[in-house]
Formats: C-alpha cells, sequence, structure tokens
C-alpha cells in the first residue's frame, strides 16, 4: 500500500491511496490539474479511467471543492454518505451512497468509516488492503471512543493536530471562529490529538503523520511535540501545511518513512 498526501489543511486535502491496483482518492479539495501535477511529481501517473472511486468525508470546501472536476477529469465514481447533501454533484453524477459506519469495497479494498463530530456531518476513513490499513482523520471536534477504534485497527493514520490552544487565543482569528475552531464541533488541538494518540498506544497504530496544521494558529514543532510525547511506541511525524508526499506504508516504523517531499502553497 502507498499513500499520497496531496494536500493537507486549508487550502486543500486530498490523499490517493494505491494498494492491489486500485487506486481512490479520500477527499478532493484540489483540483485534477493540481493533483496529477503533484502526483507526477512524486511518480504516479493519473490516467484517466486510472482512478476507482472518491470517498468524501464531508462538504466542506477544503475537502469537496475539487470532487466534481476530478470525476470528470479521471471519470472517477463518487462515493457520498447522506449527511454529504450535495445537491449539485447528485444532479450531474451517478453518486454512489455509503451507509455511515457499514463498510463497503472498492475494487479489492475495504472502506470503513466512524462518524465524527464536526460543524458538518463528517466521517474518519479506514481503507484497507489484504495487509495493510490507513486511517484518515481529520475535522475533528474531540477525540471520541468510535474514532479510537477505527485507528486502532490501521497500520498508520494521518491525524489532525489542528491547532496550538494558546496560539489559538492569542492568534488572530476573529472570537467567534476562535469558538468555533475549539468548541468541540470544529477541530483537534495538539494536546486533544495527544490524547486520541495516547489512547492508542498499544493498538495496531504503528505510525502517525499528524496534518491540517493552521498556518496561524500552529507549529510543526508543537504539534510533534505535544503528540510524540504522549504516544508512547508510536512513530510520529508532522506534515507542514501544504505538504505534498509519499508515504511508504510498507515498513511504517522506519525513521524516514517519506519516499520524497515536496512542498506546494
Ligand atoms: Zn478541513
Ligand atoms: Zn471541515
Amino acid at each position: 500500500m502507498r499513500a499520497f498526501v496531496l494536500g493537507t489543511g486549508s487550502t486543500g486535502n486530498a490523499l490517493l491511496v494505491e494498494a492491489e491496483g486500485v487506486r481512490i482518492m479520500v477527499d478532493a479539495g484540489i483540483g485534477p490539474r493540481n493533483a496529477a501535477a503533484r502526483l507526477a511529481a512524486l511518480g504516479l501517473e493519473l490516467a484517466p479511467g486510472s482512478l476507482d472511486g472518491i470517498v468524501a468525508t464531508h462538504e466542506h470546501g477544503d475537502h469537496f471543492g475539487g470532487v466534481e472536476k476530478i470525476a470528470r477529469a479521471f471519470g472517477a465514481p463518487i462515493y457520498l454518505h447522506p449527511g454529504i447533501p450535495a445537491q449539485r454533484v447528485r444532479k450531474r453524477f451517478a453518486v454512489r451512497d455509503y451507509a455511515i459506519g457499514r463498510s463497503f469495497r472498492i475494487g479489492s479494498l475495504e472502506i470503513e468509516t466512524a462518524h465524527v463530530p464536526h460543524d458538518a456531518p463528517q466521517v474518519a476513513v479506514r481503507v484497507a488492503s489484504k495487509d495493510h490499513a490507513i486511517g484518515v482523520a481529520t475535522d475533528i471536534g474531540r477525540p471520541t471512543r468510535a474514532l479510537a477504534s477505527l485507528l486502532s485497527g490501521c497500520d498508520a493514520a494521518l491525524l489532525e493536530a489542528n491547532h496550538c490552544p494558546e496560539l489559538l487565543a492569542f492568534g488572530p482569528y476573529p472570537t467567534r471562529l476562535k469558538h468555533r475552531v475549539s468548541g468541540g464541533w470544529g477541530h483537534l488541538s495538539n494536546p486533544q490529538a495527544a490524547e486520541l494518540a495516547g489512547r492508542l498506544v498499544g493498538s495496531r497504530l504503528g505510525r502517525i503523520f499528524l496534518g491540517h496544521l493552521s498556518r496561524s494558529n500552529n507549529t510543526p514543532e508543537r504539534a510533534l511535540e505535544t503528540v510524540a510525547a504522549a504516544a508512547r511506541g508510536i512513530e510520529v511525524s508532522v506534515l507542514p501545511h501544504g505538504s505534498v508526499c509519499a508515504l511508504n506504508l510498507l515498513d511504517i516504523r522506519r525513521k524516514n518513512p517519506y519516499q520524497m517531499t515536496l512542498k506546494f502553497d
């Protein structure tokens, strides 16, 4: 299994997972031209017809904004749960609905989802091949038991560490937005990500990639330091805002898990 981070953070999220000849994208918050260029830079050619599905987690623009164009450009089916109304997309595409909490297959890959609190109906996703599983969990208001359970069955996970509470409190956001981010239906803070990581110690999870970092309210160093302290025995790496990189999941415990890291803004 290989995973390609094509963006993480408020400027656009997309993760391509490839295993057993099947390719799926979890979220498409960037357009097809960017997606193809970033993948090409990482050494993967994405031709029309070679993407087997786009699984959307929720309807926010940084995750959903490129869904239509990517589906059209690569001829990929769109998988939505009932909490994503997306009238326009449903009118124009033959959408495949999936039920939150019930696993389904795209080719030989098994997709599992768990509801997570956020200010739009939102899920965390587990993609599993015969041998490996990766979790994607961003845009999380607060840690939950269902989320910990989903991630405990993964080898590696992309986990949100959105903000440092102090930087958010004294940072540039207006008060209302500060409350939205930290109020239990927004985004996971570094200490909340650390708490979740602590619950996962001793599980199958061997590596955490921290992502969806805020540019204004966090630093890669703070995120890494806070989470790594709680994640005893789990390797923790940080993907700065706008990271584009290929993650090698075949040997998740090796020191440098990146095949290649590029920076786009
Ligand atoms: Zn987001
Ligand atoms: Zn969101």
